[in-house]
């Protein structure tokens, strides 16, 4: 079901949104995007004449009630965003009456299901070597079920929002969608909006396509690059994974940031490459400091010769030149991991060209999609988000979904 098809009058409906906001020591919130993300799904369930139940985690409570984990504390946030009191189920697996007494045009939110061990299914208190952990897995999906069909009873409709949590097959996420007909689930507008860009970037590519993949480490982003390279044209490899390839090929690096057990996976991307026609752009020169500091002296040195004592800390100028070429060209563009360590405002500027790169190349009619939490801080640092096609809310993800796994949270309700 779609959710702009299903009709919400006198209906109750039951939507999974990632909350799991930011909060200082004082419980207020310090960056409400994820409320804000959520929002269009909401305002249209009420406007529609439906009433609203809202359920999402928040932080790592780990099976138990905790304080500073409540959601107690954001729901006049929620209130404020919304522009309807919201009431407060403060037992997330005990709200029958609440959820019962619920008018249209109403708002209930429960109290965070991962106070509950069901939520994530994990066994508690008891390690994966014990010779009882299976059956204490198995008899914790049976409770999670229960815990899932408990939730579902409150409502009339399901509704998944929480693009941030759609990787994981969790009781609200996932099982829950087990005790909802076809024509009574949907995804919300969020995730209708991250499942249409990754579509974009995986099965509706506009040639040429230039991926671009920074950060700290290959290992991590290995499942990406593989899945990409039978899909690029163009793909940059920066960030820290530049001295992982210098090294391999025989480079000096210094004390630039290597992942030594990789090196042979480094050889073998390159060769893959080669054998699939990916034109695979690697950063010749590197701005390079004396130390890991933004104020650290800095020099130019080519990538694969780093002195001892210095570290290549950014994308070199003739590096900028090269990345911005393959991207310029592009008709559909992917960012994920910055070609510098940003935080530093002396090394930002790898980056800051891929960034400009980007949003000239969308201004002239690409598809560019932003996703992983420090790309997406790159482009806001630099005041360029408005000028790129999409910018995704979900790290793990999204970065899951383009290495090419079905998310069980879009799998419960597409099928
Ligand atoms: P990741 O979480 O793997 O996407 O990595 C993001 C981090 O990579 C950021 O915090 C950057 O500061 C860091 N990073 C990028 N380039 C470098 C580099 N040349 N040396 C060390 N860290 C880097």
């Amino acid at each position: 079901m779609k959710l702009n098809d299903y009709k919400f009058a006198g209906k109750k409906a039951i939507v999974r949104v990632d909350f799991n906001v930011p909060l200082d020591e004082n419980g207020n919130i310090t960056d409400d995007t994820r409320i804000r993300g959520a929002l269009p799904t909401l305002r249209h369930i009420l406007d529609e004449g439906g009433a609203l139940i809202i359920m999402s985690h928040m932080g790592k409570p780990k099976g138990k009630v905790a304080a500073k984990y409540s959601l107690s504390q954001i729901k006049d946030a929620v209130s404020k965003a919304l522009g309807v009191e919201v009431k407060f189920a403060p037992d997330c697996a005990k709200a029958q009456a609440e959820a019962a007494a619920l008018k249209a045009g109403e708002v209930l939110m429960l109290e965070n299901l991962r106070f509950y061990p069901e939520e994530e299914g994990k066994p508690v208190g008891i390690e994966k070597e014990d010779p009882a952990y299976e059956e204490a897995k198995k008899a914790m999906k049976a409770s999670q079920k229960e815990f899932a069909k408990t939730l579902a009873s409150y409502a009339d409709c399901y509704v998944n929002d929480a693009f941030g949590t759609a990787h994981r097959k969790h009781a609200s996420t996932a099982v829950i969608a087990d005790y909802f007909t076809a024509e009574n689930k949907m995804l919300g507008f969020l995730m209708e909006k991250e499942v249409q860009a990754v579509d974009n970037i995986l099965n509706n590519i506009r040639r040429p396509f230039t991926a671009i993949m920074g950060g700290s480490k290959v290992s991590t982003k290995i499942g990406i690059i593989e899945n990409l390279m039978d899909k690029v044209d163009n793909l940059i490899l920066c960030g820290g994974m530049t001295y992982t390839f210098a090294k391999a090929q025989g480079g000096k690096i210094g004390n630039s940031i290597c992942e030594d057990d990789k090196l042979d996976l480094a050889l073998s991307i390159i060769e893959q490459a080669k054998a699939k026609g990916v034109n695979l752009v690697l950063g010749t020169d590197s701005v390079c400091g004396n130390r890991f500091a933004n104020d650290a002296d800095i020099q130019i040195c080519p990538s694969n010769a780093i002195p001892e004592g210095w570290e290549g800390l950014d994308a070199g100028p003739d590096s900028r030149v090269a990345f911005a070429k393959a991207i310029e060209g592009a008709k559909t563009i992917l960012w994920n991991g910055p070609a510098g360590v940003f935080e530093f405002d002396n090394f930002t500027a790898g980056s800051r060209a891929i960034a400009e790169a980007i949003a000239k190349a969308t201004d002239n009619g690409a598809y560019s999609l932003i996703g992983g939490g420090d790309s997406v801080a790159c482009i806001n640092k630099f005041g360029l988000g408005d000028r790129v096609s999409y910018i995704s809310t979900g790290g793990g993800a999204l970065l899951e979904a383009i290495e090419g796994k079905v998310l069980p949270g879009v799998a419960a309700i597409n099928g």
